[in-house]
């Protein structure tokens, strides 16, 4: 089966270890993401793509039980829609990045676990959206889940 990023320049693809992609500033060090033009903290637009940690800890989170608003949401809705997780994670010192979990009970989540990227289907065209790319090309997102530390 193909897949294909949901979006070009969020994470590393193709890729067996991916990372997300974010950036960091040039003049005061402070990272983004996603990727930002010119810094939020001193306006320099020196912002090189900067390749954020593979793994963070969980900070704070919630379970996503109906659909989002669409746009931006593209996803499945109706009787195809699977609540999900939805958390913020903290990668290493550098930035909290807000993501999907593989994680939707929220009592199966505890704060400060170690969460890891992995990418995951995010749905597969051709279902639902009647946009005519009926190709079954596999959309794919980015997610954390927990490290499995047993
Ligand atoms: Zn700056």
């Amino acid at each position: 089966m193909t897949s294909v990023p949901v979006a070009a320049g969020v994470f590393t693809w193709p890729s067996a270890q991916p990372r997300l992609i974010g950036s960091r500033c040039s003049m005061c060090g402070i990272v983004t993401f996603p990727t930002q033009d010119s810094c939020p903290r001193c306006a320099s637009t020196e912002m090189p793509q900067h390749l954020l940690p593979r793994r963070g800890r969980l900070w704070a989170w919630t379970t996503q039980d109906f659909p989002p608003p669409s746009p931006p949401y593209a996803g499945p809705t109706g009787e195809a829609f699977v609540p999900f997780g939805i958390g913020y994670v903290q990668l290493g010192d550098e930035v909290k990045v807000e993501a999907r979990l593989t994680e939707a009970d929220p009592h199966a989540l505890e704060q400060g676990m170690e969460m890891e990227l992995v990418l995951v289907p995010f749905r597969t065209r051709g279902d639902q959206d009647g946009d005519g790319d009926d190709d079954g090309t596999e959309v794919m997102t980015f997610a954390f889940r927990p490290v499995d530390t047993a």
